[in-house]
């Protein structure tokens, strides 16, 4: 049976440390010791995850598990009791997502973090065995945070700069993870490219809508000729597609016949710059 153990807290120079490796090849009685403690601490914390810092130990091992009522997110599964010995993951798409995160050593805040949504995690069971999984969602979202523990890095160091923190309290009450939750449902998606290519636009623009992604186009123009648009207001049409940009998870540009024009190999400078994600109608 194990123990419960006082939670470090934020603050603790323990909590900064890179912890070291277990040796895979003597998993003994002090490792599986510090398993046994881990879980009774996270289950008597009604936590998510736990790692070893967090009781006092600089060793790569976490424990995580989540029943179904104790999970605050959304769209999250249940997960069974499991610890990990020098757990490592690697994202497998760039797709990310913003969510609420807390930690048992930050007690009742809670902080908005971008995480990777889909990656593949190595791990060590207690009996020493290899395992591979590939995970997403809410679960990769726990390993990633927990992971992070074991660099000495705590979830608050990357809480986003805009409206990022709020008390557990008033997430409840005033529903920040339902608003999150609808904020973030679509996927935000901008077409970039010539405007030469209308059908090609309006093609993805219905294809992209129709499987669940708002999308914003460049604006066409039915009633006013190009030549008739002048230069501060063709600046002012460049200024909103990079609003757009801003705006958007991701770029699809619409390289129609491989073709790629001077302003639209800016606006894909641009949106690398913002770190979107780019994708292109014809392969590149
Ligand atoms: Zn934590």
């Amino acid at each position: 049976m194990g123990k419960v153990l006082k939670i470090r807290e934020i603050g603790d120079p323990i909590l900064k440390n890179i912890s070291e490796k277990v040796d895979i090849q003597n998993i003994d009685a002090e490792i599986l010791d510090i398993i046994e403690d881990l879980k009774e601490t996270l289950i008597f914390g009604n936590g998510l995850g736990i790692a070893a810092p967090q009781i006092g130990i600089n060793k790569r091992i976490i424990v995580v598990g989540a029943k179904k009522e104790n999970i605050n997110y959304n769209e999250a599964e249940e997960i069974p009791i499991t610890s990990m010995i020098n757990p490592t993951w690697k994202n497998i798409s760039d797709e990310t997502d913003i969510q609420y995160e807390g930690c048992m050593s930050v007690p009742n805040i809670r902080g908005k973090v971008k995480r990777y949504k889909k990656i593949e995690l190595t791990y060590y069971d207690e009996k020493g065995n290899k395992i591979i999984k590939q995970i997403s969602g809410f679960f990769a979202r726990l390993i990633q945070h927990e992971c992070d523990h074991l660099d000495g890095i705590n979830f608050i160091e990357k809480v986003i700069k805009d409206n990022g923190f709020a008390t557990k309290e008033n997430i409840e009450k005033y529903k920040l993870r339902e608003q999150e939750y609808i904020e973030n449902k679509y996927k935000i998606i901008t077409l970039c490219g010539s405007t030469k290519f209308k059908n090609e636009f309006m093609k993805v623009q219905e294809k992209l809508t129709l499987s669940g992604n708002i999308v914003f186009t460049p604006n066409f123009f039915n009633n006013i000729k190009k030549e008739e648009i002048n230069n501060e207001t063709k600046n002012m049409l460049d200024e909103m597609h990079k609003q757009r940009i801003d705006m958007s998870d991701e770029i699809y540009v619409i390289n129609f016949e491989g073709y790629i024009g001077e302003s639209t190999k800016n606006e894909i400078e641009y949106a690398k710059k913002q770190g979107k994600i780019i994708k292109y109608l014809e392969n590149i």
